[in-house]
């Protein structure tokens, strides 16, 4: 069974994840609540960026700058 912080970092949007990991994850949401919140705010992230890189796909700077930002909350969410 994995721990709260590799199920972490597996919810950490954009990756791509094998059928086995999608079910660790499941497995591990359905007994514990504290990574299903992390779950449901990454999952809020995530589509943020998705807007806001949309919004700016024709200024890179802007686009990285979002980036970056991103990477830092993931980072504070997951550690
Ligand atoms: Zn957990």
């Amino acid at each position: 069974m994995r721990s709260c912080k590799e199920i972490a970092q597996l919810l950490v949007p954009g990756q791509k994840l094998s059928l086995m990991q999608r079910v660790e994850i499941k497995m591990h949401l359905l007994f514990c609540k504290c990574c299903g919140n992390q779950q449901k705010q990454l999952e809020i992230i995530g589509r943020a960026l998705q807007r806001y890189d949309q919004q700016f796909k024709n200024d890179s700077k802007q686009s990285e700058r979002c980036q970056e930002l991103t990477e830092t909350i993931i980072k504070k969410i997951i550690s």
